[in-house]
């Protein structure tokens, strides 16, 4: 846990960064510094004890639940992939919406596949999530685990499939790929450290109550 007279909130740039933005602003608190302009870790806000940290998004949930920070807002899909565990998460905030999806190149017969009961090869980066789909659907897969460019796989005789995040589709598009089946929606949530719950109540408690007077209806 951070210190006790300041409050220190996790965010990963980019989507998380921007769309939280509005929520902190019912609660009052204003980012001083632009990060896509500035090379801080820690940015200031308006209130002197409150405190905004950038780290990658599959670090939010680590130092939420070490203390590197009192709370954090975090993708369903890293929450899921965490194997941590002791957060909290009080709120789905209805932001960084997209969904979690089975592609494939489009002459590939998934359904035939699947339904001939063959193995099949799935790259991904999100191998908690697509191990547990697959296993309920009964379909056997083998797992290769990728850090990045997931679409690559298909196209490069890698893996027969993929699973990954959608939420245009233009980047499935723009490699020839077909979604070819949802496997959740995925939004961010905030998360929070145990600790700091009991320790800062009455500050963190204020601040869920004006996130959650701010999420953003479908
Ligand atoms: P799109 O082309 O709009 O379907 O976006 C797909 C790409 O953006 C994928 O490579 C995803 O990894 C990434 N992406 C889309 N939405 C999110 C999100 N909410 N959080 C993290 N990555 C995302």
């Amino acid at each position: 846990m951070t210190t006790a007279d300041t409050i220190t909130l996790a965010l990963s740039k980019g989507r998380i960064f921007e769309e939280t933005l509005p929520l902190l602003k019912a609660a009052g608190i204003e980012v001083t510094e632009d990060p896509e302009k500035s090379r801080k870790l820690i940015l200031p806000t308006n209130r002197p004890d409150v405190r905004v940290v950038l780290v990658r998004a599959t670090d939010v949930p680590t130092y939420v639940e070490h203390g590197g920070a009192d709370l954090g807002v975090a993708g369903k899909d890293v929450l899921l992939e965490h194997e941590g565990q002791g957060l909290y998460q009080p709120l789905d905030l209805n932001i960084a919406r997209c969904r979690m999806s089975v592609a494939v190149r489009a002459d590939f017969d998934y359904a035939g596949v699947v339904k001939q009961g063959s193995r099949i090869r799935v790259a991904t980066k999100y191998v908690n999530i697509a191990r547990d789909h697959f296993a309920n659907k009964g379909v056997h897969v083998d797992i290769i685990k990728l850090y990045g460019s997931m679409e690559l796989a298909p196209l490069t005789g890698l893996a027969d499939a993929i699973v990954d995040l959608v939420s245009t589709g233009n980047t499935l598009k723009a490699n020839k790929l077909v979604e070819v089946e949802p496997i959740m929606d995925i939004s961010s949530r905030l998360v929070v450290n145990q600790a700091s719950l009991k320790l800062k109540r009455e500050p963190i408690r204020q601040l869920i109550a004006a996130f959650e007077s701010a999420i953003p209806k479908n």
